[in-house]
């Protein structure tokens, strides 16, 4: 459907039709949240939600890019002859700080696109959909240049784009979990070296709802930074007494032992990334073991974790998974992503779906005084080619 009406916005804007149609998804973190940047693991999924794009060739090398997320903005113009970063290029910089990175490793994009660009994933709700377009713009260069990247490089390369480019210090776990995402599966990923393996999630009569807060994440970066530099403080305290190459790597018991090294908020921060980091170890064990009632627990433990220890989630996120926590249907909720705002995620029997919704949403909009959003998630692929036959496209 998207595809169709992104068509005839194309062939409005550059009077001829687009030559190939992509798609790159969104993620959820199942369970491994504020781990990445501390060496752990995280157990990431792609979701059916992400980012379209229409594409054809110019003979320049001009890139003209419209969003029609960001229609205000219109038509944005740059020459790839000129890659620095400009504010008024606004959402069109990822696309340039990919060009950019890849020119940066040897292979430069050699001639310019049209593009439309439109997204079913909410913006800075938590499903990352700015690793979304860097990895959809990467796939896009990659297909259509026969540049001879893997998806693991493609992910470090969108990591460049987010930290170096854009200026956001995100971690790896976003860019690999949609390079990498594979239907209907979940990358457990070790953070420290990037060793990866699939996990099947047969959620059978279960299903994953989102539930969006629509809280702007206004205080989330700065605040993102801070925890970064509490564990980072806390890290070099415990160093001085134990070998530990990061926080993932030290055990209950040495933190514990030493926690008079650490102030309060150091030891609480720390707490959250060792218990967090065993617990994803212990929700894959579960899956293995098809005990999801086991998984749910650890989910309402990574919150309640989130919550208490690393002090990320505020009213609105703890509205949304309280009110799931005593749903219909719950099996487990957590928030999900960097927190702050952004979405939180239950698994849920799927026949109770509706009324598990009906009884969030009304408690949500009682304690908060606005709506939260919600979707049923299915775990997708990751970055596609989608084919196009005259007005229909095959998603
Ligand atoms: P998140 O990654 O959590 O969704 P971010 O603030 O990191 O939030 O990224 C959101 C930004 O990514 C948007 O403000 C925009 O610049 C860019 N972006 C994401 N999706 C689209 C889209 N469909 N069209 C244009 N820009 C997009
Ligand atoms: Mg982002």
């Amino acid at each position: 459907m998207h595809v169709v009406t992104m068509k005839q916005e194309f062939i409005k804007l550059f009077d001829h039709a687009p030559e190939h149609a992509y798609f790159a998804p969104g993620r959820i973190n199942l369970i491994g949240e504020h781990i990445d940047y501390n060496g752990g693991l995280v157990f990431p999924a792609p979701i059916t939600l992400g980012t379209y794009a229409l594409v054809s060739r110019r003979d320049d090398t001009l890139v003209k890019a419209y969003s029609m997320n960001f229609k205000d903005l219109g038509l944005i113009t740059f020459d790839l002859n000129n890659l620095t970063y400009d504010p008024a290029h606004d959402w069109v910089n990822y696309i340039k700080g990919v060009a950019k990175m890849l020119a940066e490793e040897g292979t430069p994009v050699p001639s310019g696109l049209n593009l439309v660009v439109f997204g079913d994933i909410p913006n800075g709700s938590g499903l990352s959909s700015s690793a979304s377009l860097e990895m959809l713009t990467t796939y896009i260069f990659k297909d259509l240049f026969n540049f001879n990247l893997s998806p693991v490089d493609s992910a470090l390369l969108g990591k460049k784009v987010e930290n170096l480019y854009i200026g956001v210090n995100s971690g790896i776990m976003d860019q690999f979990a949609i390079a990498l995402g594979k239907k209907d599966h979940a990358v457990l990923l070790n953070c420290e070296n990037l060793d990866y393996g699939y996990f099947p999630i047969k959620l059978e009569d279960h299903c994953i709802v989102i539930m969006n807060t629509n809280k702007r994440r206004e205080l989330a970066d700065s605040k993102y930074n801070e925890r970064r530099s509490e564990c980072e403080s806390a890290l070099s305290k415990l160093q001085t007494v134990l070998n530990a190459p990061n926080l993932c790597s030290i055990v209950l018991a040495d933190l514990e032992a030493h926690k008079n090294l650490l102030t309060e908020v150091e030891y609480r921060r720390a707490h959250h990334v060792i218990t967090e980091n065993e617990r994803v170890k212990q929700a894959t064990e579960c899956l293995k073991a098809n005990n999801l009632e086991e998984f749910g627990k650890l989910l309402n433990a990574s919150h309640t974790s989130l919550c208490h220890d690393y002090e990320v989630t505020g009213k609105e996120l703890d509205a949304l998974v309280e009110a799931a926590w005593e749903a219909p249907g719950i099996v487990g909720a957590r928030m999900t992503g960097a927190g702050f705002g952004g979405c939180s995620l239950a698994i849920v029997e799927k026949d109770s779906a509706e009324a598990f919704t009906k009884y969030v949403g009304a408690k949500y909009v009682d304690a908060i005084g606005y709506e939260a959003s919600f979707y049923i998630a299915s775990i997708g692929d990751g970055p596609t080619c989608i084919q196009m036959e005259g007005d229909e496209a095959h998603v």
